[in-house]
């Protein structure tokens, strides 16, 4: 038996899951908590992961035909009413704004007055506001489609928070579109779920399941819910984007309503859809290692540190020369969408400083030292590699390559990811067999266990609950790709002719 190895995040994810990814994103420096509770400050290096996220996407729904518009934080109470489901799913996390001024009182303290005729709700999400001016908007089928997004922040009360995860204030967009007639809403439902797919894929390294939620777990006042669902590292599932078909219910609740090309007046068939920095929570669980986080270089903050390593004053001019040429030569070149991104880190801290990068999740670590300089070369380290394993290149080939590299680290990422989900991933047939995935076999890491059972359900809300109220596992979605199937209820036997999938969540 050997000497433990020494990692740089501690607890290491096996010791402690839920420690491990609060210790990561402290030593990664992407967000903190605040001093208002359950919101969380996004320092520069987890918003510049953001800002990449935005970019991509935003760029994504353009090409579908979306365009931007931003509406107000607030909404007056009376809008919330109008769809009762809504308000019904949303109720219980709602902040409100009574008041809108202080006035001192007796002892110099400040108390809110000037209470409002109707109170006002900080938006948990805009339908009824946004539908509001679709009412104003649309009148005739010529309006329509109408296909708008607004990138924002939105408010769901939390009473326990965990930091991009589950915050009370959380960054994201929200599409709304309003169509002529029901078949080309249900497309676009769709649609930009598949974006959602294909930008988690791609860009997130995130190999994602794509399925539509059962009743129970639908958006509250949809006709039906679209999901993508990604295995973190402890095997539970993370919902990572949801795209809705609202049918005419928000249509009927704002009166979206339009002639039609018969001259009939008709309501609207709407759709939202939405992705939140939740997905940020998403990429540090299913890449981090026990060194930290891992970013996949097409959203990472920046692509690669140099280092230059100066051992004595004569050194300092002609490595820092050699450096600031390389990161010149390097930022003309475009990895994705954007211009590869270069830090140069010149601290004297030692050993400590590519730890930091390592910690930070940087793709590429390079060091340039007077030995580099005259052999014209590199030394180069891969964040999704051992942080021993380091390689000499040319300058001109490190230049050369790097486009490739990344994108080899962008495909070792998701390959990881996605053999991690197919081993994690089984068929169970039996109530017991289920029941034992679900249960903890060593009761000092509760958290280590189960993944995605792919067994069959009757399509009974009651059986759902019970398997939630017993193991804390849901039916995550009913995927698009499920196989007709002969098979019986994993819980009460009764027929069933499909597979969903069940897993404990985030
Ligand atoms: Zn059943």
């Amino acid at each position: 038996m050997g000497k433990p190895i020494q990692t740089a995040i501690s607890p290491t994810r096996a010791e402690d899951y839920p420690e491990w990814y609060q210790q990561v994103i402290k030593a990664s420096d992407l967000a903190e908590k605040s001093p208002v509770r359950g919101c969380m400050v996004i320092k520069p290096w987890g918003y510049a992961l953001w800002e990449n996220i935005m970019r991509t996407l935003d760029g994504m729904f353009k090409i579908t035909g979306v365009k931007n518009a931003y509406f107000p934080l607030f909404i007056p109470l009376s809008f919330l009413e109008k769809e009762a489901a809504h308000v019904e799913g949303f109720a219980k996390e709602c902040a409100v704004v009574t008041h809108h001024r202080l006035e001192k009182g007796p002892k110099g303290e400040l108390i809110p007055a000037g209470e409002l005729t109707e109170p006002l709700v900080v938006r948990p999400t805009s339908e009824t506001i946004i539908g509001d001016s679709f009412s104003k908007w649309i009148s005739s089928y010529r309006d329509l489609p109408v296909l708008i997004n607004q990138w924002a922040n939105v408010v769901r009360w939390e009473m326990r928070t965990r930091l991009f995860l589950r915050t009370s204030e959380f960054l994201w967009q929200e599409g709304h579109t309003a169509h002529a007639d029901k078949e080309e809403a249900v497309d676009r439902t769709r649609l930009m779920l598949d974006v959602y797919a294909r930008f988690a894929e791609e860009h997130l390294a995130l190999p994602v399941i794509r399925g539509e939620k059962s009743a129970s777990e639908r958006f509250p006042g949809a006709v039906s819910t679209l999901c993508i669902e990604a295995m973190m590292q402890d095997r539970k599932a993370l919902q990572a984007g949801t795209s809705h078909f609202l049918g005419q219910n928000f249509a009927k609740a704002s009166g979206i309503r339009f002639q039609s090309a018969q001259e009939t007046e008709e309501f609207a068939w709407t759709t939202s859809w939405g992705v939140s920095t939740r997905m940020i929570g998403g990429v540090i669980m299913s890449h981090g290692d026990d060194d930290g986080i891992i970013l996949p270089p097409k959203i990472a903050s920046s692509h690669v540190v140099l280092l230059p390593i100066i051992r004595k004053d004569d050194d300092r001019r002609p490595v820092m020369e050699y450096t600031e040429n390389l990161a010149r030569a390097l930022r003309e070149k475009t990895y994705g969408n954007r211009q590869i991104d270069v830090e140069i880190d010149t601290r004297d801290i030692g050993g400590a400083r590519g730890w930091e990068w390592i910690k930070k999740g940087i793709p590429l670590r390079v060091e340039i030292g007077p030995r580099d300089i005259a052999g014209n070369s590199v030394f180069l380290a891969r964040r999704d590699q051992s942080p021993k394993e380091k390689k000499s290149l040319t300058r001109e080939q490190f230049i050369e390559q790097i486009v490739d590299i990344l994108d080899d680290i962008q495909k070792n990422l998701f390959d990881r990811a996605l053999e991690f989900q197919k081993q994690h991933t089984v068929k169970i047939d039996d109530k017991n067999d289920f029941s034992r995935f679900y249960t903890p076999e060593n009761t000092e890491k509760p958290e280590i266990h189960g993944g995605f059972a792919l067994s069959h359900w009757c399509g009974e809300g009651s059986c759902e609950e019970m398997i939630k109220e017993e193991l804390k596992v849901t039916i995550r979605c009913i995927p698009f790709d499920a196989e007709t199937e002969a098979g019986t209820c994993i819980w009460c036997g009764k027929p069933s002719s499909k597979r969903v999938i069940f897993a404990k969540a985030y």
